[in-house]
């Protein structure tokens, strides 16, 4: 199954997103029979990050979104662990500091995309200022709806620099998210997690329904694609991210830098007297 072509958003098309089915496991009827290739898969991107950092020419950034309790935070801590921290850095956008509303709402996020050799994952991103912020008027219609453009083009910008981009959103339905909340509840590892807002934005399911399917609808690029993971299940959205990545990064074809120095020389200069002598 080629989860890209099933997952994407392909650009300027049409999203609705109580056509798509948060439960959809594609062809695998369980976890069981996704563990085997969700552990090929983390070991590829593991090997995959380390030649990106080694060949130190593009990055990759990761955007996570999805309603709260969709699985941000576990897509993390399941799929992305693997990556080397040495080259990967995870950056969770909250509401903005004083310091970072003081700039343009793109600034918080240029400061911290991967440069070169890296890779960035965003738990929330830009894209809150045309979500949180619209669903709440935030701001005047008249700025966040400029906005979508304004993301167009950073995100051009960085792939021109060599960034690929891929974001998921993290697709759940309203009794999941509440039977997340309920689990939250009942799990002391879990209750730090709970918050006023998580019930009080239940209210505003619809008005986030129609704030996501514009943003996927109007920021899926071609360099920069959305895709809109089934995430009821926890390892099919893992799989599915694993799978979506891993795919990415082997069309990149990186390779490792040549040496820097004759190798025949540093052997013979070097190692010949030890060989010898052992
Ligand atoms: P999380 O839910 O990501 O684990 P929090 O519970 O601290 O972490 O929630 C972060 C909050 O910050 C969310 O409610 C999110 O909508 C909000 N937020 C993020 N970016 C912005 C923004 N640009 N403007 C307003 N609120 C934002």
């Amino acid at each position: 199954m080629d989860f890209r072509k099933r997952y994407i958003v392909e650009p300027g098309s049409h999203v609705q997103l109580d056509r798509l089915d948060p439960n959809d496991t594609g062809s695998y009827a369980s976890k069981e029979e996704a563990a085997k290739p969700l552990q090929a898969c983390l070991c590829r991107m593991r090997e995959l990050q380390y030649r990106m950092y080694a060949e130190n020419k593009r990055s990759l950034l990761i955007v996570l979104q999805g309603r709260d309790a969709a699985g941000k935070d576990g897509t993390i801590r399941k799929v992305l662990s693997v990556m080397n921290p040495q080259g990967c850095t995870v950056t969770s956008f909250k509401v903005p500091s004083t310091l970072e509303a003081s700039h343009d709402f793109l600034w918080r996020c240029h400061l911290v995309v991967p440069r070169r050799g890296n890779v960035a994952i965003f738990n929330r991103s830009h894209y809150e200022d045309v979500l949180v912020v619209r669903v709440h008027a935030l701001v005047p219609h008249k700025v966040w709806s400029r906005r979508y453009d304004h993301i167009n083009a950073f995100e051009e910008l960085l792939y021109d620099n060599h960034t690929e981009i891929l974001k998921f959103f993290l697709h759940i339905d309203r009794d999941e998210q509440l039977k997340r909340f309920k689990r939250r509840l009942d799990d002391p590892g879990k209750q730090w997690k709970i918050s006023d807002a998580d019930y009080s934005e239940r209210p505003f399911w619809d008005d986030y329904t129609q704030a996501f399917e514009e943003a996927l609808q109007r920021c899926s690029t071609k360099h920069a694609p959305w895709f809109v993971i089934p995430s009821n299940r926890k390892w099919f959205r893992n799989l599915a991210i694993a799978r979506i990545i891993v795919d990415t990064l082997l069309d990149m074809n990186m390779q490792y830098p040549e040496p820097a120095v004759d190798l025949e020389e540093i052997r013979q200069k070097y190692h010949a007297a030890a060989n010898a002598s052992e």
